[in-house]
């Protein structure tokens, strides 16, 4: 079939739906969306709310739980323990199809009797504050987080250890503090694209490099002071002059940070390695990708945001591990075959589901543990199955609901409690008006501080072993907030001053300075004599760096020539 193109259900703009999109669709047995891919990625983000949590009452034990879901949400939610146990039957809550009926208003019941798991964190030891995360030994206040072990609010960490507030390691991250997207890199600090770098603090796309500050575009060096090479001699000197467990000295770097990242520093057009034939923004090792972001060795997918290990996907959200074969899923590992599905870890051959487990041929179903042709959580007989499914999705057709996303007015979370919140920010009129859900008790406290902020130590080791018990307040937002005995450990090990701002704020901050999920057709800005282009070089391309930002963008052949 050729492109078409389609006026979007929900922003009412006009966008394309390319002719190979259609082959996809074909396969799959799907028909085309009616929502642009911006808004298919709205609605996939309405679903995940990955780090707003909360305590509450386990509705089987009665013991206080962290959950996803706020107390006065109407579901019932059970411990992780309980959730998984034998006492409950998911296959109980089976309901019979009603053909008068819409089938997201009939899901939207089931979803309000069957038990919901409090949060997401499977095979974890000592990691009760982790959402979306498995595999992890006293992983705290972490999302997205595998196979890591003492890492603390962190975000998108694999196979990581002793980490703290960083966002994306690839992999074999050990020291590390304040990185964006990093890859095998040891005790370094504030970082932003460092591949292999040990004891580098405040340097931007560094490759193979030890020993170097306050630098960017390096590869394979040591001993680099503010751009500038010198012996380890004069390094060494150099740097016992810079306190960093002072935080009045650690404001000043940020903003020299800042600076260089903004005047300084090359960007190349897309921050994106090893990859063949592939279109989107910090893609790695990924073949015959287009428009997607943050994508980990994928082949032949498209429209993918912050997944790894897939093959042959559509329109997919934090997929991973070994899945093939999706289109529009939302926070799922090891999926084959599956359309139309949120928190499912583990299964084969399912549609339309909720929270199902190690399960196969489920359609419409919710918090199934371990199923087999099911649909509305009730068993069939495989023939029958597959008749009653076909009639549904026929039905489904007609009421325009077969082949959209979940509907954000059935999510079980609020928008201001999702990732949405941060990527695609709306007001809460904005989202009432659309007939979503917005939290008006998130959590937090303000003004409960027991110590002002001004009233901390300057450096890390004049602050007393009894800050553990007291209570802080974010100097940017107010909130308030509390250390661990971990995280004191790790400031002391490490000379990081004392945070003065919440977690969040943290959070925030490195989220601001990553590359946003989205791509800009703009020109090389470089205009180097020695480069064969004569003034400005003319190529354009298709970059995660708007025009408005006026930093150095330049093309694969510009940023090579001066980096490498
Ligand atoms: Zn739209
Ligand atoms: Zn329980
Ligand atoms: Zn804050
Ligand atoms: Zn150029
Ligand atoms: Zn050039």
């Amino acid at each position: 079939m050729n492109q078409e193109t389609k006026n979007c259900k929900n922003c009412k703009k006009d966008f394309t739906i390319e002719s190979e999109d259609f082959n996809f669709y074909e396969k799959i047995q799907v028909p085309p969306p009616t929502w642009c891919t911006k808004c298919r990625q709205l609605r996939r983000y309405a679903w995940r709310n990955e780090r707003t949590l909360y305590r509450r009452n386990c509705d089987l034990c009665g013991k206080s739980t962290v959950t996803i879901y706020s107390p006065n949400k109407p579901y019932k939610v059970y411990c992780n323990p309980c959730w998984w146990g034998d006492d409950w039957d998911f296959s109980s809550h089976g309901k019979d199809f009603d053909f008068f009926k819409t089938f997201f208003e009939q899901f939207a019941e089931l979803q309000r009797e069957v038990p919901r798991m409090a949060l997401l964190n499977k095979n974890s030891v000592n990691s009760e504050y982790t959402n979306h995360s498995g595999e992890n030994k006293n992983t705290y206040l972490s999302f997205s987080a595998f196979d890591d072990e003492n890492v603390m609010y962190g975000s998108f960490i694999f196979k990581s250890r002793d980490c703290m507030d960083c966002n994306r390691i690839q992999e074999k991250g050990e020291r590390l503090y304040e990185t964006i997207d990093s890859r095998k890199c040891y005790q370094c600090q504030y970082g932003i694209f460092l591949r292999d770098c040990s004891s580098c603090f405040y340097c931007y796309d560094c490759h193979g490099c030890n020993d170097c500050f306050m630098s960017s575009n390096l590869r394979n060096k040591s001993y680099v002071f503010r751009n500038k090479q010198y012996t380890r001699e004069e390094y060494l000197k150099k740097m016992k002059d810079i306190e960093l467990s002072s935080f009045i000295v650690r404001e000043g770097l940020n903003k020299e940070f800042t600076n260089l990242i903004e005047q300084d520093a090359i960007h190349r057009y897309v921050a994106s390695e090893r990859n063949i034939n592939s279109i989107g923004s910090l893609l790695y090792d990924c073949k015959n990708v287009a428009k997607s972001f943050e994508l980990y060795n994928a082949e032949n997918c498209k429209y993918i945001y912050g997944s790894t290990d897939i093959k042959d996907c559509m329109d997919c959200y934090h997929l991973g591990f070994n899945s093939e074969l999706c289109y529009e899923i939302q926070g799922a590992v090891r999926l084959s075959n599956c359309k139309f599905c949120h928190l499912c870890y583990d299964n084969m051959n399912i549609t339309y589901c909720d929270t199902c487990q190690n399960s196969q041929n489920l359609f419409g179903c919710v918090s199934v543990k371990k199923g087999d042709y099911m649909i509305f959580n009730k068993k069939y007989l495989k023939a029958d199955y597959e008749i009653l499914k076909d009639k549904i999705i026929e039905h489904m057709k007609k009421t325009g609901e077969y082949g959209e996303f979940f509907s954000p007015q059935i999510s079980p979370v609020c928008y201001n409690e999702t990732q949405g919140n941060f990527y695609m920010p709306m007001t809460k009129e904005e989202v009432l008006a659309k007939g979503w859900h917005w939290e008006e008790n998130v959590p937090g406290t303000f003004s409960k501080e027991t110590i002002l902020a001004g009233a901390i130590p300057d450096k890390i080791v004049d602050v007393p072993n009894t800050y553990l018990n007291e209570i802080f307040s974010c100097i940017d937002c107010l909130k308030n907030y509390n250390i661990t005995k971990n995280e004191l450990l790790f400031y002391r090990k490490e000379n990081i001053p004392f945070p003065r701002r919440c977690p969040n704020c943290r959070y925030k901050r490195r989220f601001d300075l990553r590359p946003k999920r989205e791509l800009w057709h703009r020109q090389c800005v470089c205009n180097k004599e020695n480069h064969g282009h004569e003034g400005n070089c003319q190529k354009e391309f298709e970059t995660c760096y708007s025009p408005d930002e006026v930093i150095k963008v330049y093309c694969e052949s510009c940023y090579n020539k001066e980096v490498y």
